[in-house]
């Protein structure tokens, strides 16, 4: 072999070793993104889960201590930031913390008051 073969050889097997470490930088650039997933909470898009994977849990109504009744004060779930109301009339509302169908006349402890008016004309 001259001396033109030996740098053949060389460029060639550079090339196939750039060729490895592009695999390999590429390969483990593609793992860290897929393991930085659950890091920031993200845990969509193959994995089984619908949008419900990133919604916190809720509370029971038992830890909540929820009552289908007002309070004493005359608070209850519709007039609470918590609180939405049933889609469709004769349904339960639902509440964002609190699991379960949730009554507008309901209350629990987590009871926080909902500062925009309930009816247009009541100015808060
Ligand atoms: S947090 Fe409690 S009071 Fe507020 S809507 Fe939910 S169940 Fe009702």
């Amino acid at each position: 072999m001259d001396h033109q073969g030996n740098d053949d050889r060389k460029v060639i097997s550079r090339r196939k070793m750039l060729e490895k470490f592009g695999i390999i930088v590429g390969t483990t650039a593609f793992a860290a993104t897929i393991g930085a997933g659950p890091a920031y909470g993200f845990r969509g898009g193959g994995s089984g889960c619908g949008s419900e994977c990133n919604s916190p849990p809720k509370h029971s109504k038992a830890y909540a201590q929820y009552q289908d009744h007002p309070n004493k004060d005359g608070q209850s779930c519709v007039g609470c930031i918590f609180f939405s109301p049933a889609k469709a009339a004769g349904q339960m509302g639902s509440c964002s913390i609190v699991s379960g169908e949730i009554s507008p006349y309901g209350w629990c402890r987590l009871f926080v008051q909902n500062q925009a008016p309930q009816f247009p004309g009541d100015g808060g």
